[in-house]
């Protein structure tokens, strides 16, 4: 593959960028300094430096982050700050996007790539990925809830959401509840309580299919995926 091309993949920025760094003889192939950035290298035999640094190739990153409340589910934003935002730049030159959306004050378990084919595949209604949320809830919920969310329960426009699963994990005036749903509509969990007239006050995803939020990872901070965990996204 061209040597550019390569290098941009791996985070070196832009064509433009990769061709000024190739100008200042920043960059050798099986340690010859590169002249012409359209160079073809192979990555799996080559040797590519970059200021002396061995290239270690990749096309995908795939980042775990704990978000936090107050950023926004997009790669750019005119009012909010995004989840991109919270990337160090050797992240942002892959050019990643947050693969679904969590509301603006949702926290926890988002995943970031800039594999566009795995992002479509896990958002895709018909595969139907189960994801875990951990809630907080003004008012009592009770087992006739856990029916309810079974069965379905019909939101504010008239559509009736899919079976979920609700797991009660403390009852009383402000619950705590796990819950399991497997679509991803437009504040679908909010909304959800709203149709059994109780409130979310607190939302995190701890889960999207069998990827688990670590529980290490604080808000606002993220790590990469393990290879196991990348092999098991779908
Ligand atoms: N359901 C919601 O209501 N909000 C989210 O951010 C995710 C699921």
């Amino acid at each position: 593959m061209r040597l550019d091309k390569l290098l941009a993949n791996t985070g070196y920025g832009s064509r433009k960028d990769v061709k000024a760094l190739i100008k200042k003889k920043h960059v050798t192939i099986n340690d010859h300094i590169v002249k012409n950035s359209a160079s073809q290298v192979n990555p799996e035999k080559d040797s590519v430096k970059v200021n002396h640094k061995t290239l270690h190739y990749r096309e995908y990153i795939y980042i775990m982050l704990n978000k936090p409340s107050g950023y926004v589910s997009a790669t750019v934003d005119d009012r909010d700050k995004t989840v991109i935002d919270l990337l160090s730049s050797d992240y942002r030159l892959f050019n990643p996007f947050p693969v679904g959306r969590l509301d603006k004050d949702t926290e926890g378990l988002l995943l970031i790539t800039n594999d566009g084919k795995l992002g479509h595949q896990l958002t895709s209604p018909t595969k139907a990925i189960e994801k875990t949320y951990y809630a907080e809830i003004n008012g009592d919920v009770t087992e006739a809830d856990i029916a309810q969310f079974w069965l379905g329960v019909q939101l504010d426009d008239g559509y009736t959401a899919k079976p979920a699963t609700l797991d009660i994990l403390q009852a009383g005036a402000r619950s705590h509840v796990h819950v399991t749903v497997t679509e991803g509509k437009f504040h679908q969990v909010k909304r959800m309580f709203e149709a059994v007239e109780k409130q979310v006050v607190f939302l995190k995803r701890i889960q999207m299919g069998n990827l688990v939020l670590d529980d290490q990872l604080k808000p606002g901070h993220y790590r990469e995926l393990t290879g196991t965990e990348v092999e098991n996204l779908n």
